[in-house]
């Protein structure tokens, strides 16, 4: 029998990651690229749709926090649908995608109550990812969802380049003016030999050395294996999972404990930068690190 897994008010983000897979190739894929995951996860079998329910069933979460649906892209995942059904209905979920899917089947199947609730951002929220997805076809997309009743917020990366910046803010203008809500997120990690992102533990990201430390996480992140693990780093690189979602043992507490990491250097920004909570509260950073180097 599986214990449910309360969430406590300091956990911030709970997300499967339903397949690794994706449509599209952008060239700065962390999936893809960056010690290939796809490469070192091939050899596990993915949960089944029914496996994903079950594990979303023993969540007990606050009305301020979804369940995101991420990966990848995770409507390719084969059993996205009926998982999407049958989950219990106190379950909210977020999805992130880059909206390659087949809106009209998306609209007949997908349940709107699952992805709308009251938050400072857009439940669906979909990634312009230039020279990958088109953003005309973005933006025909996003209004047929709007239209059906879907909350849907445009995300863009606001690159250190020139050009590509400009786009992304034309972009922006353009869909405000039509009532497409689109926000702008800031470029993280290196771009020609600078490091970009404001971060709370120094030489944490694309250090030249690795370092030894304890680290403990605020999230509870699961990979499309059904792995557990304490970032975003070691879940993209399949190393050191701390649990299964489907262990009949794993809690809440287990989410709280340091752990120790080989690692420190080779953290993903994401887990380490500065960035703002749940609450759009500034200061909040994903993980906690101590002993370094120790
Ligand atoms: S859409 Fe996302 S998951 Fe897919 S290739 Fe681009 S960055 Fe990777
Ligand atoms: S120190 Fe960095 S790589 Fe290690 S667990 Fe923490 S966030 Fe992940």
């Amino acid at each position: 029998m599986l214990q449910n897994i309360n969430l406590k008010s300091h956990h911030n983000y709970v997300a499967f990651f339903l397949t690794l897979s994706c449509n599209l190739k952008c060239p700065y894929c962390i999936n893809i690229h960056n010690g290939g995951s796809r490469v070192s996860q091939a050899h596990r079998n993915g949960l089944t749709a029914e496996e994903w329910i079950k594990a979303a069933n023993r969540l007990v979460l606050r009305d301020d926090l979804p369940l995101t649906l991420q990966g990848g892209e995770p409507t390719l995942h084969k059993g996205f649908y009926k998982f999407v059904n049958e989950v219990k209905p106190d379950i909210k979920m977020d999805l992130l995608t880059n909206l390659m899917f087949d809106v009209d089947k998306f609209i007949k199947e997908a349940p709107v109550w699952r992805f709308n609730r009251v938050a400072p951002y857009a439940p669906i929220r979909v990634s312009y990812h230039p020279g990958q997805n088109d953003i005309d076809e973005l933006i025909k997309k996003t209004l047929k969802l709007q239209d059906a009743g879907f909350n849907v917020g445009l995300f863009g990366i606001l690159q250190p380049n020139g050009s590509l910046r400009d786009h992304i803010l034309k972009v922006k203008e353009r869909c405000l003016d039509i009532g497409i809500d689109f926000r702008t997120k800031e470029f993280l990690g290196e771009y020609k030999g600078k490091l970009y992102g404001t971060f709370r533990y120094k030489d944490s990201v694309n250090a030249s050395e690795l370092k030894k430390c304890e680290c403990r996480t605020t999230e509870l992140i699961v990979d499309p294996s059904g792995y557990v693990y304490k970032c975003h780093a070691d879940l993209y690189k399949g190393r050191n999972s701390y649990a299964h979602i489907l262990d009949e043992n794993l809690n809440e507490d287990m989410i709280d404990e340091f752990r120790s990491c080989s690692f420190y250097g080779d953290c993903n920004p994401c887990d380490v930068k500065i960035k703002t909570n749940r609450f759009q509260e500034y200061g909040h950073t994903s993980v906690e690190i101590i002993n370094v180097g120790k």
